[in-house]
Parts: C-alpha cells; structure tokens; sequence
C-alpha cells in the first residue's frame, strides 16, 4: 500500500504539544522500558518513525495513541530529551482533530487564544440564554424552578447534547473510516461460511476485550509502577472520574424520565444517591488529577495545552457547584450566591457536553471504538 508522505508533519505536530521529535535517533529505549509494548503495539519508537518520516496515514492508524497512558517513564528514560510520551499525547490530540468535520478541535487545540475566546463567548451566551428565562429569586427557600424557567434550561441542554452528539458521531465514523482503510477493510474478508464462523467469534472476541480494557483499565497498572497508595493510584483516579461521570449522566435522564424537574426530594432517593455517590468519586478523580498537575508539572502537565486544563477544570468546577446547590437546597432559605452558584453549574455543565467532541473527552467515545477495530483486525482470520 502507497503512502503519502509529508516532511513538514513534525513541526504540524508541534503544535499539538509534541516536543522536538526530530532528536530521535531510533535507540528503541522507550519500546523497552514501556510495559505497554505488546505484540500489535511497539511503543513508541515506530510510532514516532511514522512521524519522522511523514507518513501522515500509519500514524493515525497505529494503536499505541489509544493505548498509551501518559505514564511519562519512555520520556524519563530517552536519552535525546525527545519526550517520546508528550509525543504520543500530542499525536492523539492530532487524530482527534483530523476527525472533527468542524475543525473546531485543531483550533482549541492549537490556539490559546482561540480557546479562550470560544470559552468566553460561548459561556456568555449560554448566560444569556439562561437569563433570559429569569423568573425571580425567593429567599424563604431556594426555589430554581422560580429562578430560571425550566423549559430554558431543559431545550437549551438538549440542543447542546444533539450538537455535541451529531458531531461526536461524525468524529466517530470518520475514524472508523479512515481506520478501517488504513488497516485493509476490516469489513473485507476472503472467505465463506467457514471464515464467517470464525469473524463473528473474533468479532466477540474484540468486543470483549475492547469492553474490559476500557471498563476496568488493567494496564494502568502496568504502568508506571512505583509505589502509590491504591486510591492515588492513575487507575483509580481515572475510573472514578469515567465510572463517576457514567452515574452522574445515568442519575440526571433518570431525574428527567422520573421527576418533576426540580421537586424537592429526600437525600436517599435513589436518583439523588446515585447522583451524590457519583458526583463524589467524579469530585474525587478530578480534584486529585488537579492537584497532580498543578504540584507535579514535569510529570503530567508540562506539554498540557489549555483545553486538557480546560476539560478537568470544568469538569471539578461543574460538580463542586453540583454539590453547593445540592446542600443550598436543604437549607431553610435561600441567597443570591446560591441562586448564581446555581447559574454557574447549569452553564458549566453545557459547556462541558459542548467541548465534548473537542478536547481531551473526546478519547472516552473513540478510543472504546479504536481499540475494537485493532483487536478484530488483528484477530480476525487472514490477519
Ligand atoms: S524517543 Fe528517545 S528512547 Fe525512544 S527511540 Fe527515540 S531516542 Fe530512543
Ligand atoms: S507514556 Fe508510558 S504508556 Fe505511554 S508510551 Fe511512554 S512508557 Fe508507554
């Protein structure tokens, strides 16, 4: 199969946080020292030689973007500074953007400026929006359905979730797409009801451990090994964070099949523990993420661009207000601070379902995706 080269693709990748990769000298350090490095996946020495060389196709199609966990002990070890794992990260974030039909992502991804700006209109607008359904703000209790009309929220929310959606869904076939191309058709097979037996039982097989992988994230184990209480641990903190929001999603469209919006119900209903439960391992995973990247940047931040700060900075700002507003809604009266803690939450939560498609979230629908169609190709009879 030909491939297109680009010499001019290291400096594009650059700009997606990549350092100077051309320091490489192909030592095979990082492939050593990666626990990842298995028999589809040579971390991450040929993958930087795709980059290296230009060869723009292979790159998007290697599994080792989807893999990779950040654990930073390629970069530790590489004797050229060349910074194998902010490479990966950056060329992640590259294939993400080259999914995106809007090119919304390449902008935020590289342009701060442009971050801020998107940030900052599309928050004053969803502020507008949301005042624009201003009632009044009761102090005897906090009464939100008073404060802002609920229908404002409710079609404003679901227009951001279609938007986020229809082009998260876009971003997904492209990749699949431009995967199943580069990886020789997964949908193509020689073969007759023999090699259709065998498809589907690879097919479940891939979907297995695709499922697993991104449901229980064994391998962060494997990475980076050092000594770290279990509940500090990456692994931890990243399926508190996934299996936190997934309840915090669960809990709200029950509250919308099952609640008259803003009805005032006990702490133990069950919609509003699960929602509490979840919002706390979310709160959890995202604050000690923070931490991790404001105390220890040469580890997790130091090739960060603004819109991964973006991402789990609002997701831990959306469920601190969550919280506020909960515990404000059982007090005996309410205040002008609960009522615009309240304000802040609501526009906080649409920007973050609206970044969805754009920023680091985006690896939570396609990586799944990703990882399925390696496996099966990789499986599947004839591979
Ligand atoms: S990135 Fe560093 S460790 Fe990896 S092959 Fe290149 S020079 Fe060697
Ligand atoms: S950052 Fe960690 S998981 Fe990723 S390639 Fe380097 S050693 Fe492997």
């Amino acid at each position: 199969m030909a491939h297109t080269v680009d010499p001019t693709f290291v400096n594009e990748l650059a700009g997606y946080g990549a350092s100077d990769i051309k320091a490489c000298f192909n030592c095979g350090n990082c492939t050593a020292v990666c626990s990842l490095t298995d028999r589809g996946a040579a971390f991450p020495r040929k993958f930087i030689r795709y980059a290296q060389l230009g060869i723009k196709d292979r790159l998007a199609a290697s599994k080792e973007m989807w893999l990779c966990y950040y654990c930073g002990d390629c970069s530790a070890t590489c004797p050229r500074q060349a910074e194998p794992g902010e490479f990966v990260a950056a060329a992640r974030r590259y294939v993400i953007s080259q999914y995106d039909p809007t090119t919304l992502a390449r902008r935020l991804y590289t342009s701060k400026a442009f971050s801020l700006g998107f940030l900052v209109v599309a928050a004053a607008i969803l502020t507008l929006i949301m005042l624009a359904g201003y009632g009044s703000m009761p102090r005897e209790a906090l009464r939100l359905d008073s404060f802002i009309d609920v229908a404002y929220i409710h079609y404003t929310g679901q227009t951001v979730i279609i938007i986020a959606g229809l082009i998260a869904l876009l971003s997904l076939i492209t990749m699949v797409n431009r995967l199943s191309k580069a990886l020789n058709g997964i949908a193509s097979d020689g073969g007759g009801a023999l090699d259709e037996a065998a498809n589907r039982s690879s097919f479940l097989a891939a979907l297995k451990t695709a499922v697993l992988e991104v449901a229980a994230q064994t391998r962060f184990d494997k990475c980076n090994a050092e000594p770290t209480p279990w509940f500090l641990r990456r692994r931890f903190v990243h399926l508190s964070i996934m299996w936190g929001f997934l309840g915090l999603l669960a809990a709200t469209g029950l509250d919308l099949l099952f609640k008259e919006p803003f009805s005032q119900v006990p702490p133990y209903y069950p919609m509003r523990l699960l929602g509490t439960v979840a919002g706390l391992f979310v709160l959890y995973g995202a604050s000690v993420a923070l931490i991790n990247r404001i105390t220890q940047p040469d580890k997790y931040s130091a090739h960060s661009l603004l819109s991964d700060w973006l991402f789990v900075g609002l997701l831990w700002g959306v469920t601190l207000t969550g919280f506020i507003v909960e515990i404000a809604v059982y007090l005996p009266s309410g205040s002008v601070g609960a009522y615009i803690v309240f304000l802040v939450h609501v526009v906080g939560a649409m920007l973050l379902v609206l970044l969805l498609p754009f920023t680091k979230f985006a690896h939570a629908v396609l990586r799944p995706v990703a990882l399925f169609i390696h496996e099966f190709r990789t499986t599947r009879p004839g591979a």
